[in-house]
Formats: C-alpha cells, sequence, structure tokens
C-alpha cells in the first residue's frame, strides 16, 4: 500500500520499502514505502494549508464529517478487523472491540467537539469583556505503536480533528496497512491534506518531530522513544502529548474468591499476548492465598490457546516479532537464574513451528530486582509475589518508574479506598481490569508521561487556550504614562 497526502495514495520520494509481516505465519502481507523527510514535508504543506479551511468549518460541520467517517468505519467493521488479526496478532475477537472503540471514539469527540468554546470571565471593568478562547495548534504530529494501530490512532486523530487541527499521521512501522485502509474507506470525504499518512519508521517520525511547522506531537510508544521526542522537541519548545510504557500492578485482596481472582488475572496479563500498555506485569497475592491462587492460576493458563487470532478458538495469537519475544524470554532466564521458579509455560510451543509464538507463563518466586517485575516487559508473562498486609501491598505496586494503571482485585471497601487514593497512577480498576470508557480520562504518572486521550481531557490537549482582554470603551487610561503627572 501506498502513503496517504494531501487527499491522494502516493508512493512519494521513498526509494526503500518496509515488508509488513503477519506473526502467525511470517508471511509477507505487503509492503509500504519509507518515507523520507521530503515526503514528511509534503503531508505537513498539505496539513497547514488546509488548516486554515479546516480551522474555520463550523464545529457542527465537522461534527458531521467525523460521524460520517465513523459510520464507513462501522461499515467496514468486519474487513478492518480482519486486517488488524493478520497484521498485529491478536485474536479476531479483540480486534472486533477494537473497531467498535475505534468509530465510536469519532463519535464521541464529533459531539463534544461541537459543544467546546472556552468561557467568559469576570472583567476587571465594567466597560471590558474578558474571555477565554481555545484554538487549535495547527497541525498534529501522531504517532502511534503497533499494539492498538486504530484504537491508539482514534484517541489522537479524533480530538485533534474535532479542535479544528489537522493531522500528520506516523503509523508503527509493523502496523501501518489498517491505518491506511482507515484512510481508503473512511477519509475519503474530507477535504485533501485535512489528515495525512506518512509510512515509515523512527527515521520518518524523527523528521516529523522535528519539522518547524508542526506545533504537537501526540505520541503513544515505549519510554525510550519518548524521552528522545523530548530531546528533540525541548530546544523548539514544542509542545508533547507523551503516552508512555507501563508496569502496572494487580493486587489481590484476601477476600476474593479463586475463581474470579485467577480469571481476571489471567486476562489483565496476557489479553493481546501481553502486548498492552497496562498489561498487569506485577502480580500480588496475599500470602494466606498464594499457595493455592498460583496452582489454580497455572493450571487454567496453561489451559489456554495459542494459535491464529483468525481461528475462533484461539485465546491468545502471537507476539509481534521474534526480538519482543526474545526480550520476555531474557527476562524470565535471568529470573530463574536469580532463583524464579516457572510454574507454566515461558517456552515456544512445538506444535506452532511458524510465527512469533510464546506459552504465557506463571511466576513465582521473584522479586523486585528481576528484571522482570521492574522493567517493562511487554509479552504472556504473570510472576507473582506474596505480601503479608496491605500497607505492603501498596508499597509494592507504587515500587515503579512508571504509573500508568494499577488494579485491585477486593470487596472489602476500605482497601478499595487505601488503594485509589494511595497509588500512583492514571487509571485504577477495582475488580475489572483494563476496561476503558470513552468519557474517562487515560493516561499516566511518572516517566509514563502527563498525558491524557478520552474524555474532556483528551479534547483539551489539542486546544491552545487563548486568554481575551477586550476594553470596549477604549478611554485613555489613568494608569498609562505618564506618571505621576496632572495631565491624567
Ligand atoms: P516505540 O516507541 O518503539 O514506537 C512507537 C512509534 O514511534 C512508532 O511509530 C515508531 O516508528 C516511532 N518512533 C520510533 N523512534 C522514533 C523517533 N526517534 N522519533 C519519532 N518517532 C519514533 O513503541 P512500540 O514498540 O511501537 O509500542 C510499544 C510501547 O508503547 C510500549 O512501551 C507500550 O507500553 C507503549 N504504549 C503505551 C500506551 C499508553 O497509552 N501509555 C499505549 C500503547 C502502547
Amino acid at each position: 500500500m501506498r502513503m496517504y497526502i494531501n487527499g491522494a495514495f502516493t508512493s512519494g520520494s521513498a526509494s526503500d520499502k518496509i515488508a509488513v509481516i503477519n506473526p502467525a505465519t511470517e508471511e509477507i502481507l505487503d509492503t509500504v514505502p519509507v518515507g523520507t523527510a521530503v515526503d514528511v514535508n509534503t503531508a505537513v504543506s498539505a496539513a497547514k494549508t488546509a488548516f486554515f479551511g479546516w480551522k474555520r468549518t463550523p464545529a457542527f460541520e465537522r461534527a458531521g464529517l467525523l460521524h460520517e467517517a465513523a459510520r464507513k468505519m462501522q461499515d467496514h467493521a468486519e474487513e478492518l478487523a480482519h486486517l488488524l488479526t493478520v497484521e498485529e496478532g491478536k485474536p479476531l475477537e479483540e480486534n472486533e472491540e477494537e473497531v467498535f472503540w475505534t468509530y465510536d471514539t469519532f463519535n464521541y469527540y464529533a459531539e463534544l467537539g461541537r459543544h467546546e468554546r472556552g468561557r467568559f470571565i469576570p472583567p476587571g471593568d465594567p466597560d471590558q469583556l474578558n474571555f477565554v478562547i481555545k484554538e487549535p495548534y495547527g497541525v498534529v504530529g501522531c504517532i502511534i505503536p503497533w499494539n492498538f494501530p486504530l484504537l491508539l490512532l482514534a484517541w489522537k486523530l479524533a480530538p485533534a480533528l474535532a479542535a479544528g487541527n489537522t493531522a500528520v499521521i506516523k503509523p508503527s512501522e509493523y502496523t501501518p496497512l489498517s491505518t491506511l485502509k482507515l484512510m481508503e474507506i473512511a477519509f475519503d470525504h474530507f477535504p485533501p491534506g485535512v489528515v495525512n499518512v506518512v509510512t515509515g519508521a523512527g527515521a520518518t517520525g524523527e523528521a516529523l518531530v522535528r519539522h518547524p511547522d508542526v506545533p504537537l506531537i501526540a505520541f503513544t510508544g515505549s519510554v525510550a522513544t519518548g524521552q528522545r521526542i523530548a530531546s528533540i522537541a525541548a530546544p523548539m519548545m514544542k509542545k508533547l502529548h507523551l503516552e508512555l510504557g507501563g508496569k502496572d500492578p494487580l493486587v489481590i485482596g484476601p477476600d476474593v474468591a479463586m475463581e474470579l481472582a485467577v480469571k481476571a488475572t489471567a486476562y489483565a496479563g496476557l489479553i493481546n499476548a501481553g502486548q498492552v500498555c497496562t498489561s498487569s506485569e506485577r502480580i500480588y497475592v496475599h500470602e494466606g492465598m498464594i499457595g493455592r491462587f498460583s496452582e489454580e492460576l497455572a493450571e487454567f493458563v496453561g489451559s489456554l490457546r495459542l494459535g491464529s487470532g483468525l481461528d475462533p478458538d484461539t485465546d491468545i495469537g502471537p507476539m509481534l516479532r521474534p526480538h519482543f519475544r526474545e526480550k520476555v524470554e531474557g527476562q524470565l532466564a535471568e529470573a530463574v537464574q536469580a532463583g524464579a521458579k516457572v510454574l507454566v509455560g515461558g517456552k515456544r510451543p512445538s506444535h506452532l513451528p511458524r510465527g512469533f509464538f510464546l506459552e504465557p507463563a506463571v511466576i513465582v518466586n521473584v522479586d523486585h530486582r528481576m528484571a522482570l517485575m521492574r522493567e517493562e516487559t511487554f509479552g504472556p508473562t504473570l510472576p507473582l509475589m506474596p505480601y503479608r498486609d496491605f500497607d505492603e501491598a501498596i508499597a509494592l505496586a507504587n515500587d515503579t518508574t512508571m504509573g500508568l494503571g494499577a488494579t485491585l482485585l477486593s470487596h472489602d471497601a476500605r482497601l478499595v479506598k487505601r488503594f485509589f487514593e494511595e497509588v500512583k497512577a492514571g487509571t485504577i480498576w477495582i475488580n475489572d481490569p483494563l476496561t476503558d470508557n470513552f468519557a474517562g480520562p487515560f493516561g499516566g504518572m511518572k516517566m509514563t508521561g502527563g498525558g491524557r486521550e478520552l474524555g474532556q481531557e483528551g479534547l483539551d490537549e489539542f486546544y491552545e487556550v487563548k486568554h481575551v482582554h477586550w476594553d470596549v470603551e477604549g478611554k485613555i487610561k489613568s494608569y498609562w504614562f505618564p506618571y505621576g503627572k496632572e495631565t491624567k
């Protein structure tokens, strides 16, 4: 497939191509151009030209176009979910959910965007009017990771467009096809240049970050890339919206029924083969139940079915690429060397010789010196650690440099209150891990970055705020020069 610039598909000036691979079969699905700095410049110029008209388009009209895009996505939901499955690997059922969340994010921001205009504030003098207006930035650079290619794009693109910005999107080099397909089916009714897609890897993204006509970069990805982007953007004082990695804890209260604890934990840590920013990667279990819990969890996890995401019986798909799998295997090997025990999984399944599969693992005897408990794993692992009392559980949950989400399983209101007050994370889930809400802001604290997506907060990220002070009478003021003279 080709890039999408100024309303048309193009190979641009690119001479190199990237192969997009199905991680379940290792077959090449397609190729896309490696966009150059020239292509980025062409896309930014188109978006800059389109900005003038798009900003002046009434919010009601913009809302209509966004709803139409959502309708078209819904009409093509099956095709999009299928493409996501072969490109990214997770089961079709999860991708059907992703497509639903994608198009309804456009519906949500179409509505929110047309209500949003700023506010009047009290003037300092009755002859004056003071008001706060919210204005779009201009061209927004949207840089997207691979694990939820359409959803995480929607969380940026929908509010950016609703607020009156235009966009240049840089999808992940691993999963560009679904984004390009989205342009083909859902954005053909937009004025040319309002939405553009430049494909490529890090260098293409970096050209977008460096471009002087892109005042805001909305980025989701790893902490390392976020740091790199921040270092480039800092001298230019660019506004950054950063959604970075996580190392989320899940705490199981002593009052929780075993079956609920087992099923909630497996889901929280293993959906999309653990390749979710909010995966529960550290599981803390009350010491009174960890023995039985680890046995039952290992049995349940051992029964989950690995395979192609297109097979309706698959629970867990492949990892995206061999090097991501090797990173998980490396963390597991290091933990085992330091005394950890793998109760189940952690191996490449012999019945699936092709594809980048890894059996989901349950691990005990872990501690916070291990990378498995400190660094983002982004794979199918459930390391279990006991806690004595709730003070210790909270201290362990907070013992991380990251702060995206945190889950507590408990029906004890006193534990719940302590958990949401004391745990430092952008989303707190009680008894229902990893569930989003269109109106609920999503984002992180600490090294996860401070951006917020979804909700009113997710729209505000795409507005600049301007205070207008208007002296309607416009008389000469007593406090102007010259000072202390009778001419006043
Ligand atoms: P990544 O940081 O490797 O890449 C993300 C995007 O940045 C890709 O499009 C990539 O091409 C681009 N990129 C790479 N180097 C760049 C540079 N120097 N300048 C500009 N762009 C550059 O991340 P990934 O592997 O695609 O995604 C996984 C990571 O994303 C994990 O750390 C995960 O936790 C995080 N993530 C966070 C959230 C969240 O909401 N906080 C959601 C999903 C994923």
